[in-house]
């Protein structure tokens, strides 16, 4: 609780400056809001894509300003950005629906701890903006938190794509009273950034295991893998 409710004080003390590049003044500056609505989705796979990842579409690449405006909602809870990059991953879970009018969201789980010593959940955040964004289109969208934290993995970061797949086996679980809703509408997993892809190829795992099938994942931004120069 006291991490985002302290981010957001100090914010307003020191008058926090575009979340996206630093210029003073504003939350987002017209260059970053720029920025995040005009995304081109594209598909995502990680290389390599992990077994059972549904297709996945980003809304723009992981650059600098992208991930300056994740890391200040997430961590500094700027709340406001919720809503710009809410479109933006509604922009690529229309691409991911393509002729679909209806969809069910399911976000990635995340562990209750992190969400309290967050004071907040950042993706149930820009979920919901992107169900309303999405909405605005006509497209009847809506939040299934249907997944959980059965396990608690160990902290991914540092481990390779295939120790984070076996860290994460098994870690989420279908809540089964969303098992009936499920099967009206297409489903998207969502996540805020696909990386190795095996956060969402275990959300994936955990709705097929159960009879659901997953149509595709979305997300606001895909890292991009960079090749060694001279290769
Ligand atoms: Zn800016």
């Amino acid at each position: 609780m006291v991490g985002g409710v302290w981010g957001a004080a100090v914010d307003l003390l020191l008058g926090g400056g575009c979340a996206g590049c630093g210029v003073p003044g504003v939350t987002l500056c017209d260059g970053c809001r720029g920025l995040l609505s005009r995304m081109a989705p594209f598909r995502a796979w990680p290389d390599p894509p992990p077994h059972g990842l549904a297709p996945p579409t980003a809304a723009a690449p992981y650059g600098d300003q992208i991930r300056q405006l994740v890391i200040a909602h997430k961590e500094n809870a700027r709340y406001p950005l919720a809503r710009p990059l809410g479109a933006a991953l509604a922009t690529a879970v229309r691409a991911a629906l393509g002729e679909y009018r209806g969809v069910w969201l399911v976000p990635v789980p995340s562990a209750p701890a992190t969400v309290r010593q967050r004071g907040h959940d950042p993706l149930r955040r820009i979920s919901r903006a992107a169900a309303r964004a999405l909405r605005a289109h006509g497209i009847d969208a809506r939040i299934a938190p249907a997944l959980r934290l059965v396990r608690r993995p160990d902290d991914q970061a540092g481990l390779s794509a295939e120790r984070r797949t076996a860290n994460l086996a098994g870690a989420f679980g279908l809540r089964s009273r969303w098992a009936e809703p499920l099967t009206d509408q297409p489903i998207i997993v969502v996540d805020d950034v696909i990386t190795t892809g095996s956060t969402l190829a275990e959300a994936c795992r955990a709705l097929e295991s159960r009879g659901i099938p997953v149509l595709g994942c979305a997300v606001v931004a895909a890292t991009v893998r960079r090749l060694p120069s001279g290769s």
